[in-house]
């Protein structure tokens, strides 16, 4: 087993004069059923066997300096914290950019966009996780849900709360719908894409889908 330091690690940042961090976003903290130990090893196994692949996602409002530091923070938040010490990772400024192209000119970046990346990000890895946990468990269904209530919701996912998935289905699904891009329109990624607070839970392995 992997050996798990009990202090809290943290990353060197660099930079960050604290004068220039981005204020804190009102706190909404998603509800994960199984985030465990078991859990967050197969996260952690899934993360890194994504790093293999020729195109692991990057989000392209990263820095030089937030794209070095990703991996790092990513295994950190995925062993030992969760979507709001993720987002308090990325809150340094040296970590996202303030502007980003749009159109034929820029845009700045909203000011909570270290949290919208933090709990896309760790719930994708927390999807991905469970799903893999479950399919070795042969646990065959599972269950969409809201883990956390969204002050938007999305229009292309609300049909999915307390619908029931093949796991398989929403482990292939793992974000298909937008990666590599331009993605799938047709797949079912959970979440399907940036603020999604939806997330999966066990189902009874006794269920029989119609
Ligand atoms: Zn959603």
């Amino acid at each position: 087993m992997r050996q798990r330091s009990q202090t809290r690690r943290r990353p060197k940042l660099g930079g960050g004069a604290s004068t220039r961090l981005r204020s804190a976003p009102t706190r909404r903290s998603f509800h994960f059923e199984e985030l465990d130990e078991v859990t967050r090893d197969w996260m952690l196994l899934e993360f890194r066997e994504e790093q293999r692949l020729p195109h692991p996602y990057r989000s392209n409002r990263l820095t030089d300096a937030g794209l070095e530091a990703w991996i790092p923070i990513m295994e950190i938040a995925i062993s030992e914290g969760d979507e709001t010490s993720l987002a308090e990772s990325l809150r340094q400024p040296s970590m996202l950019r303030n502007r980003e192209p749009y159109k034929k000119g820029y845009r700045a970046v909203p000011w909570d966009a270290h949290y919208s990346l933090a709990i896309t990000e760790f719930n994708t890895w927390y999807v991905r996780g469970l799903a893999r946990r479950l399919i070795e468990e042969g646990v065959p269904y599972c269950e969409a849900y809201r883990a956390a209530p969204a002050s938007e919701p999305r229009a292309e996912c609300e049909h999915l709360e307390e619908q029931v998935f093949l796991v398989q289905h929403i482990y292939e699904g793992h974000r298909a719908r937008y990666w590599p891009e331009p993605g799938d329109q047709t797949a079912l990624s959970i979440p399907v894409g940036v603020n999604c607070h939806h997330t999966i839970r066990r189902h009874p392995a006794n269920y029989v889908q119609n």
